[in-house]
């Protein structure tokens, strides 16, 4: 075991970010115009606040153009569709976003399936879920996007390795699994029904944990010398920030793990950047 087992996901986050800066610059250069982000809140939820502000300040700060649409949360579903249709039709707009979760009164999945397929920056449409699942390019969700850049910073190779992912959300397991299987793993998806998951956990060479519940991965559940990537983003009884695995038991036997906060937190963010680059690319290339 190294002496410091613990990622940096916020180091790593800002090279990703300083990547993205650059490429903006190709492509302001190229295009003469920056890549444009549209997130869109519905609504006053204190977290879903934080989150699409610095999503905007984020975009912006790499020379993104940025934007937030703010909209009160009677808005209509028709009224939010309408909204996006609009930035579909939009030539400047390369990546829209609509921040969940969404008002009662308005369905989801018909917000994600109206966002234009070359403009989905979360890579939550069906069309994108499915170009995954079938191997072809994608824009693919930002948070398992961050997670394959942490594993791919530990040098350890995915080629054979059993993979163990636990939590099957399409936002988070879902992808993450595809993408491992993508790599090579062997990859396991393990959920809320699975029997005895620690012992399914020791089996894990990487182990991927996305369930919302503090520290409920023990250290006894992860194999000598793996590296585990710690998706949760819990309260615990103090009100501590913590993940889903107790970082102080698991940090003994890992080789890699990453702390929350600071490890897949801040590389989410980064992949959103990420992705809006690579949709305006690959938009203005398809013309
Ligand atoms: P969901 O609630 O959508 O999914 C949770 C998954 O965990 C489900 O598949 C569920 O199984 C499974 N699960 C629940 N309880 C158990 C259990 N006791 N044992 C095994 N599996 C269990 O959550 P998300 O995927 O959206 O998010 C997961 C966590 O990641 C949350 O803490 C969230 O805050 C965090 N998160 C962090 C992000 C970041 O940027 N750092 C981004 C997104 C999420 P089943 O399907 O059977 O119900």
């Amino acid at each position: 075991t190294p002496p410091n087992p613990l990622l940096d996901g916020k180091a790593l986050a800002q090279k990703v970010r300083d990547e993205v800066r650059e490429d903006v610059a190709r492509f302001v250069a190229k295009h003469g115009r920056p890549p444009g982000l549209d997130v869109i809140l519905v609504g006053e939820d204190a977290a879903s606040v934080v989150y699409t502000r610095n999503k905007e300040k984020a975009s912006n700060e790499v020379g993104m153009r940025g934007r937030l649409h703010r909209l009160p949360a009677e808005t209509s579903e028709a009224e939010l569709l309408d909204r996006i249709a609009t930035l579909n039709a939009d030539e400047t707009v390369d990546g829209i976003l609509v921040q969940l979760p969404l008002p009662k009164h308005i369905r989801e999945d018909l917000v994600i399936e109206a966002v234009s397929p070359a403009k989905d920056v979360d890579g939550f449409h069906p069309i994108n879920a499915g170009r995954l699942a079938t191997g072809k390019a994608s824009l693919v969700p930002c948070t398992p996007t961050g997670c394959m850049r942490l594993i791919a910073e530990t040098g350890r190779s995915l080629e054979g390795v059993r993979a163990v992912v636990v939590g099957r959300s399409n936002i988070v397991g879902k992808p993450m699994s595809m993408l491992l299987l993508g790599a090579n793993a062997t990859v396991t998806m393990a959920h809320s029904r699975t029997k005895d998951l620690p012992a399914v956990c020791r089996e894990a060479d990487v182990l991927v944990v996305a369930v919302g519940r503090a520290r409920m991965v023990k250290g006894d559940w992860i194999k000598e010398g793996a590296v585990v990537i710690d998706v949760g983003m819990n309260r615990d009884e103090s009100g501590k920030l913590c993940g889903d695995v107790d970082t102080n038991s698991a940090r003994t036997r890992a080789s890699f793990i990453t702390p929350v906060p600071g490890g897949v937190g801040p590389m989410t963010i980064a992949c959103l950047l990420q992705n809006t680059a690579r949709a305006a690319w690959a938009r203005m290339a398809a013309g």
